[in-house]
């Protein structure tokens, strides 16, 4: 099993500015900093702090941004690719890069011009009252010519990256729509057309308040519920409600649709897949078996479990007819619960083979 050193969660991604807000920002502390004492040495500091303070400003915005970038080698494969399926990758990481550049552009004008600043001399020794004013005034102006040209250079560095800092800001909005799903916690995918019953077995078999989560290109939300096991080790397994994912045959989708829901491939787990047995059953058998059919070609690495759910009102020649169409395509019988997750028949059994399957498997 891969470890990835980080998860991605939606939740936790930066915030970026853009170059307006952090030019504010600059703006109103640079407003406050006021000369403290009085003659020329407190109003070289003054300029030096300007400087500073534009130069702490810029750089911890700039860092903020870098330092919490997507580090996509270190992701997990499920997020990797429905990352790569939201936004333009190639050119997130490209405007990454762009500001590390310009971090180290910021950092060689700072040093620069704060020794311009420091090293600037002026001797004021035998020199009389009037010239020594003038002589104070002409040093400070150059300071301050300094400061300026400092400032500017500065600021035009981070504003030529405006464009980056929203194509970086934009990829945070669209990336908001990938769930938290612990991508190597082991998990139980519970797919199946709709009204089969997924959701009635997901709350049956989990314990916590399910969470719900949006998946990207789907309309619906993805209900993400637990299991605590104590032995033989504690592990939490993850049991996912696929509603709008796994409920229709796969090759309506397109294309990016399709890989969205393909990235579940990389998540660790077994799929159940349900079958509505009963006598009101919405979809047929054979529209029921063939979203199976296609799921089990899709997630041909993948252990999947069949269950012909709501057997409490179904008839045993319906029962009988959904068994040997499923064993026709290939599910040994072994992998063929019936169950009725309303009222809780077998579901315990299916639970038991799944969880052991789920700590046994190198899925
Ligand atoms: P989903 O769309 O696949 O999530 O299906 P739901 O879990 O929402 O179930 C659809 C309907 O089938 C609900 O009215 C459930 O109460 C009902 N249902 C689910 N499982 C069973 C079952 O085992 N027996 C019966 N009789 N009804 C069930």
């Amino acid at each position: 099993m891969n470890n990835y050193t980080e998860v991605f969660n939606a939740r936790t991604l930066p915030y970026v500015p853009t170059y307006d807000e952090i030019l504010k920002k600059i703006q109103n502390r640079y407003r406050k900093l006021k000369v403290k004492g009085k003659g020329w040495r407190s109003r070289k500091r003054l300029e030096l702090e300007r400087i500073e303070l534009v130069y702490n400003i810029l750089l911890s915005e700039i860092n903020k941004v870098i330092d919490d970038a997507i580090d996509m080698n270190k992701l997990h494969p499920f997020y990797r690719e429905l990352i790569k399926l939201l936004i333009n990758h190639n050119e997130y990481e490209r405007c990454i890069n762009e500001l590390k550049r310009s971090r180290k552009l910021l950092r060689r004008f700072f040093i620069r011009y704060r020794s311009l600043v420091k090293e600037k001399r002026i001797n004021l020794e035998e020199v009389k009252e009037e010239e020594r004013k003038r002589l104070i005034f002409r040093y400070l102006t150059e300071i301050k010519k300094i400061r300026r040209e400092a400032i500017g250079r500065m600021l035009s560095t981070v504003k030529r990256k405006r464009k980056c800092l929203e194509i970086i800001k934009k990829s945070y909005i669209a990336l908001r729509n990938i769930p938290s799903i612990n991508a190597d916690a082991p998990s139980i995918i519970v797919a199946g057309m709709p009204q089969v019953g997924k959701s009635t077995l997901v709350s049956k078999i989990s314990s916590a308040k399910p969470e719900v989560a949006p998946y990207p290109f789907t309309t619906k939300s993805i209900i993400i519920g637990h299991i605590r096991i104590e032995k033989p080790y504690e592990t939490l397994i993850q049991v996912i409600d696929t509603p709008g994912l796994l409920d229709r045959p796969l090759s309506e989708r397109n294309k990016i649709e399709l890989q969205a829901i393909l990235a579940l491939r990389h998540l660790r787990g077994i799929i159940i897949y349900l079958i509505d047995t009963s006598i009101n059953r919405y979809y047929s058998f054979r529209e029921q078996i063939n979203v199976l059919k296609e799921i089990l070609d899709a997630f041909r690495d993948k252990e999947i479990i069949v269950a012909l759910n709501k057997i409490d009102e179904a008839t045993q020649r319906d029962i009988d007819e959904a068994l040997k169409q499923v064993i026709e395509i290939g599910i040994p019988r072994d992998k063929i619960f019936l169950i009725s997750a309303l009222h809780g028949y077998n579901v315990k059994t299916l639970l038991d083979v799944v969880l052991n399957k789920l700590l046994t498997c190198k899925c």
